[in-house]
């Protein structure tokens, strides 16, 4: 399996280093002949090529058989015709990765203050209200006076229908249960569409329950029980917003892994940014990136039938959450380590697992 790394900007690069370690470890002890290259993309890949990103590492990436995208500064990224491409949306689109989904669970030596629970975010990728990948060409956000802004949101059938089988696919592997996410309170059209194609797809699984959540509602609910949840299908800007918050309810933003999947690609990448507050001072939490490769390895086992990368994903699963409940590992989840040294155990853990 060869991977293309990118380390990306703020805390990536210190992230990612760890990640690649752990992948190093595991791709050893489980035999997986892993070939990482890293490459450049992001604030580096401007100043070096004139953008962050580059139609040659594109075609490098299509020919690999996954991607690990470190965060990137997205904020000082504002004119695309000056190379200023947001990298992540710029793959999402290009490899039809249609899928983000980004688990949450609680872990055994965390202080659980909603008590246990395991989670699921399916969001979809592609369109929504993202207006730089719901349009074939420039933008769906225009400012039409100096005074007047308008962005555009897309919510189409095909997009619908293919996220919510993902989302009802995964549930068959888990509880069962599938909670649609939307606002078609207000948004009557788009996202009464939304509803009515995932309850569309769900019939296709009469063994997993199907309920419903307004957006708003939703974050109650989950701030008071997030135990009641499975799966939560939902569009691409709630979804977003709300992994957050099921990140950070499970004990740190720093624990959020998040792969963007399609039907031929997958890119690891961890579900928060690229925290310039806290980059170069060796505090990050490498699990988030370390979680999302993990889910890069699982993916590509039930991809081509290897069940040893499914066998490494389980071993770095295992690996992290070990490493929470003995504090091996950064102060945001409990530990005293900073970045580098978390990732060193973690390796070893791995490489030494029986
Ligand atoms: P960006 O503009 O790239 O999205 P941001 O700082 O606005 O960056 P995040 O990177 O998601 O947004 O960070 C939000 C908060 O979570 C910050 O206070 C940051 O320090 C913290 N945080 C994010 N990632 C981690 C991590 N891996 N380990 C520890 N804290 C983190």
């Amino acid at each position: 399996m060869k991977i293309i790394v990118l380390p990306g900007d703020g805390i990536g690069p210190e992230t990612m280093a760890a990640t690649v370690s752990v992948l190093e470890a595991a791709s050893s002890r489980y035999k997986l002949g892993l070939e990482l290259e890293t490459d450049l993309a992001g604030l580096d890949s401007l100043k070096r090529h004139g953008a962050t990103v580059t139609p040659a590492l594109l075609e490098k990436v299509k020919k690999a058989d996954g991607l690990m995208l470190g965060p990137m500064s997205t904020f000082d990224m504002k004119d695309e015709s000056k190379g200023e491409i947001n990298p992540s949306k710029f793959f999402r689109k290009s490899l039809d990765l249609y899928a983000n989904i980004r688990p949450s669970r609680t872990y055994p030596g965390m202080p659980a203050r909603l008590g246990e629970f395991d989670l699921v975010v399916v969001r979809e990728n592609t369109e929504g209200f993202y207006s730089d990948r719901n349009v074939e060409s420039g933008s769906s956000e225009m400012l039409i006076t100096p005074d007047v802004a308008i962005s555009l949101r897309r919510i189409t059938r095909p997009c619908c229908e293919r996220i919510a089988r993902a989302a009802f696919e995964l549930a068959m592997t888990r509880n069962k249960h599938v909670s649609i996410v939307h606002k078609a309170n207000v948004l009557k059209i788009a996202d009464g569409m939304f509803i009515d194609i995932c309850h569309e797809v769900g019939r296709e699984f009469p063994q997993v329950k199907v309920d419903d959540f307004i957006v708003d509602a939703m974050m109650a609910h989950v701030v008071r029980a997030p135990q009641r949840f499975d799966v939560i299908v939902t569009t691409n800007m709630f979804g977003d917003i709300l992994s957050d918050l099921t990140a950070e309810l499970s004990g740190s933003l720093g624990l959020g892994g998040s792969l963007n999947a399609g039907d031929q690609y997958a890119m690891g990448q961890a579900a928060h940014g690229s925290a310039p507050d806290i980059a170069g001072q060796d505090i990050a939490n490498p699990f988030s990136l370390v979680l999302s490769a993990a889910m890069l390895l699982a993916w590509h086992a039930r991809k081509t039938g290897q069940a040893q990368y499914q066998t490494a994903a389980d071993a770095i699963f295992n690996g992290v959450a070990a490493a929470i409940e003995s504090k091996e590992a950064t102060r945001d989840v409990g530990g005293t380590l900073g970045t580098a040294e978390t990732g060193r155990l973690l390796s070893k853990r791995i490489a030494q697992e029986h």
